[in-house]
């Protein structure tokens, strides 16, 4: 009997739980809403136990979460989801239940370092060593693995709330981040895109003004996590990213604020190749979490 790995992808609104082993090789998954902490985490562990009465035991558990959470494997609260916005999730023992209920190791890493992670091992990443992976959504988020590691640090990136420059006279909207208000985040999310336009960014044309001020804020961030990071590929999913018209203004944009500073090819020639959606699509995030729980099994066997 083969082993398996389990992937959980953990949502503001729903969670993707998987078993496999790879993206051609799922042998389940589903879709569960994400209500309160208790009755969302049992329904997770369901799952689980069935998978492992059918298939036999797990390998180890992937967990790619919404966030803030605790990364820290020397603090009480590691494992937990933090500070969040999401109500009743506050300071939320994530890892803990689980690994208590299904006895595997666990890797446990943010919703996009999960989906950089799956980009990485299957996606648009392979074979790199520094690259950002940007999810324009409902938030904005990045993750980035950096030199072979996915970036951790003080806590973990937050790199939709990064600050751009905001012309009040051009784009009077305040922003919405409800910390910094005109934040990437902010000015640049899928709601913001609704609010300032007055429907959703799917109902607007693709030649609507709407797209160039969005590649516009998008493009001051990927210049800016170009200029820090220096990624060898900058990775761009999530919904608002559906619309392929953003692409090529997203890219144009970065060039002109790259300045012809950054000499190399990549950005200077061969952009299309540079700044790519997910080869992954929208399922980056629960494969990731299936490369995190790979990663956790390697390192418990080591
Ligand atoms: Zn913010």
């Amino acid at each position: 009997m083969p082993l398996y790995y389990g992937g959980l992808e953990a949502g503001g609104t729903k969670l993707v739980c998987a078993l496999g082993t790879g993206p051609d090789t799922l042998v389940a998954e589903a879709r569960l809403p994400t209500t309160t902490p208790a009755e969302t985490l049992a329904a997770v562990v369901a799952f689980f136990k069935a998978q492992q009465a059918a298939h036999g035991p797990l390998a180890a558990l992937g967990i790619g979460t919404f966030g803030p959470i605790d990364l820290d494997r020397t603090s009480p609260t590691y494992g937990y989801i933090t500070a969040t916005t999401k109500a009743g999730w506050s300071q939320v023992d994530v890892v803990g239940p689980l690994a208590a209920a299904l006895g595997v190791p666990i890797g446990f890493d943010t919703d996009v370092n999960a989906a950089a992670l799956g980009e990485w091992r299957w996606g648009a990443a392979q074979g790199l060593d520094t690259f950002v992976y940007l999810t324009v959504g409902t938030g904005i988020g990045g993750g980035a693995v950096v030199n072979g590691r996915p970036l951790h640090g003080l806590l973990h990136p937050e790199m939709g709330h990064i600050r751009v420059p905001h012309d009040w006279q051009a784009d009077p909207y305040a922003g919405n981040c409800r910390f910094h208000g005109d934040c990437l985040e902010g000015l640049a999310n899928g709601p913001a895109l609704a609010e300032r336009w007055g429907r959703p960014g799917s109902q607007l044309p693709r030649d609507h003004p709407a797209w160039a001020l969005e590649a516009q804020y998008l493009a001051a961030g990927v210049a800016n996590f170009i200029f820090s990071l220096s990624p060898q590929r900058v990775i761009l999913g999530g919904g608002v990213m559906e619309q392929p018209q953003l692409f090529p203004l997203v890219r144009a944009e970065v060039q002109r604020l790259l300045g012809g500073y950054v000499q190399m090819p990549a950005v200077l020639t061969e952009i299309d190749r540079y700044i790519v959606p997910p080869a992954l699509g929208g399922r980056a995030g629960v494969l990731g979490a299936l490369a995190l729980a790979e990663l956790a099994g390697a390192a418990a066997s080591a």
